[in-house]
């Protein structure tokens, strides 16, 4: 309940006259234990129908670790887990970042995929699918795949050369290219927003509402930062007009984006909800992006702990990855936060990146203390997790740093910090990474995998496919390797993201966008528009 998408898509669909679109989710742990003791099936929150009378069966996927739970859902809803086994009834179809990204992974699973941004897609997906539905059986996957931004997996096969892929073949008359759908004008849908507000979710007492997507900045780890180009901005009015409904609604508003603090008239927003008495969080701030204004506004609006992202200690690391902050810069917002009187800070880094030591790593530590000089009276928590290279980032060509590295820079900065009074230290473990890092850029062999996993748990499947899954990981792809996400086309030319790896590993930057005036990465080509339709 707290993923906007999957409440746009739910908004969405029922406002067609000539659909009704009802949520189902996955069961707690111990309720799924009674769901099989008295052989119930799953069924849907609102009308308490049995999800396998449905035409549909959607899943909205934003992450990898999400994938397991698929398995689960359609094995307690009584539906055949693989598409071969389900002749389209009901129809499987999934969307989101996770499979936006890569949808090969579940491929063997999945009937339809929607590609790219839901707005605009949906309803019409479900249009055509109601205009075929009662025609010939064979009509429908055809006449669907006909939609751009449509992926049928079924229409491709693939043939291996050890973990790489060596060919892909389409079946007569699949489409060769999956545009992936852009709402280029944000302004032609509702604000994605907490359409639903309940007690019993994440995130209970705060408003969710979208104030922008995408980000100009092009950190070269940033999966979103890539699929969500070119950036764009809500209007303000259209913000604060779902500002001061969700304020009725809920105490608080959380303002959601790839890059919030990067809104023309962030101040403007967050003054309007002070104004109205509500509190205001940002999902986080971009360091370069702090002034006083902004922290006052923030402290009057409730707000307890800031959240940076430095990624990186170093200057040349944080060069690598495009991140473009200096030392100084850091410093010099840590000061701002000090002087707003806030006393919690959270940060974010990246273990593993490409090109780096065990003495970048360590240089955490060295900055942490730096910080905690300046901010003596403060608590100060850092999150660090292993970096995984993502489809449809300039890493995508390259391995997974080996776990045994991670685990021995992940130790020494946590052995760094011990002592040190108000910093705790989060680490997520090599081990859970490399499944996000294997499942991110998979191919269709996953899916029994990721089938397995949901029934026996990753560290059981794991243990039986480690020298697959290990050297599916650490293989450096070369320029010209074919990834499972090759199909698909966000705008982004694969040429740019080489170009930009190349950049990276000479630690060179790049500048930020300047929509309007730029055409190097391929978005903002008219042809992209135009094709994306
Ligand atoms: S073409 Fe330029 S402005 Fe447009 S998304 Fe790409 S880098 Fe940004």
């Amino acid at each position: 309940m707290a993923n906007l998408g999957f409440q746009s898509v739910y908004h969405l669909i029922n406002s067609i006259d000539s659909a009704v679109c009802e949520r189902a989710f996955l069961p707690d742990k111990e309720d799924i234990e009674e769901f099989r003791r008295t052989s119930t099936e799953l069924f849907s929150y609102e009308s308490q129908t049995p999800l396998r009378e449905f035409d549909i069966i959607a899943f909205s996927l934003p992450f990898e670790d999400d994938y397991v739970n698929i398995g689960r859902i359609l094995g307690l809803a009584n539906v055949p887990v693989f598409s071969a086994e389900r002749n389209l009834k009901p129809l499987v179809i999934a969307g989101g970042v996770g499979v936006s990204l890569n949808p090969e992974p579940l491929a063997d699973i999945i009937d339809v995929f929607t590609i790219g941004e839901g707005e605009g897609a949906l309803p019409e997906l479900i249009e055509r699918y109601r205009a075929l539905k009662d025609g010939p059986a064979g009509a429908l996957l055809p006449g669907l795949d006909e939609l751009p931004w449509t992926y049928i997996p079924s229409f491709y096969e693939y043939s291996y050369d050890g973990p790489a892929i060596k060919e892909v073949k389409r079946k007569a008359g699949a489409k060769e290219k999956v545009t992936g759908k852009k709402a280029f004008d944000l302004g032609d849908f509702p604000v994605p927003q907490s359409f639903i507000t309940t007690p019993d979710s994440e995130f209970r007492d705060t408003y969710l509402i979208e104030v922008e997507r995408g980000c100009g900045r092009g950190c070269r780890f940033c999966a979103a930062g890539f699929l969500y180009l070119p950036p764009r901005w809500r209007k303000t009015d259209d913000v604060k007009e779902a500002l001061s409904d969700g304020l009725k609604r809920a105490s608080k508003a959380g303002l959601i984006g790839t890059a919030v603090s990067e809104h023309p008239d962030i101040n403007e927003i967050i003054g309007f909800g002070v104004e109205k008495e509500g509190g205001v969080t940002l999902s986080s701030l971009r360091l370069d992006m702090i002034d006083a204004d902004l922290l006052a506004l923030l402290k009057k609006s409730g707000y307890k702990t800031i959240t940076l992202a430095p990624e990186s200690a170093t200057e040349r690391m944080r060069s690598v990855i495009n991140k473009g902050i200096t030392d100084d810069e850091i410093m010099d917002a840590v000061a701002l936060i000090r002087e707003a009187g806030f006393l919690k800070l959270k940060l974010y880094y990246l273990v593993g990146l490409p090109t780096e030591t065990d003495e970048d790593a360590l240089a955490i530590v060295a900055l942490t203390k730096r910080i905690k000089a300046m901010m003596a009276r403060g608590q100060i928590s850092l999150s660090i997790n292993p970096f995984i290279p993502k489809p449809f980032t300039p890493f995508q060509w390259m391995a997974f740093e080996d776990p045994s590295v991670i685990e021995r820079r992940l130790k020494s900065i946590t052995k760094g910090l011990l002592r040190e009074n108000g910093v705790s230290v989060n680490t997520m473990s090599a081990k859970e990474a490399l499944i996000q890092a294997y499942v991110s850029r998979s191919d269709r062999r996953a899916g029994s995998l990721i089938v397995e996993a949901s029934l026996k748990g990753w560290a059981r499947v794991m243990k039986a496919n480690e020298a697959f899954i290990t050297e599916s990981v650490s293989m450096e792809r070369p320029k010209d390797a074919i990834f499972p996400w090759d199909i698909i086309d966000h705008g982004v030319r694969k040429a740019y993201l080489w170009k930009e790896y190349g950049k990276a590993l000479e630690a060179r930057t790049t500048p930020p966008c300047e929509v309007g005036e730029c055409f190097r990465c391929g978005v903002c080509l008219p042809e992209y528009f135009e094709k994306e339709g």
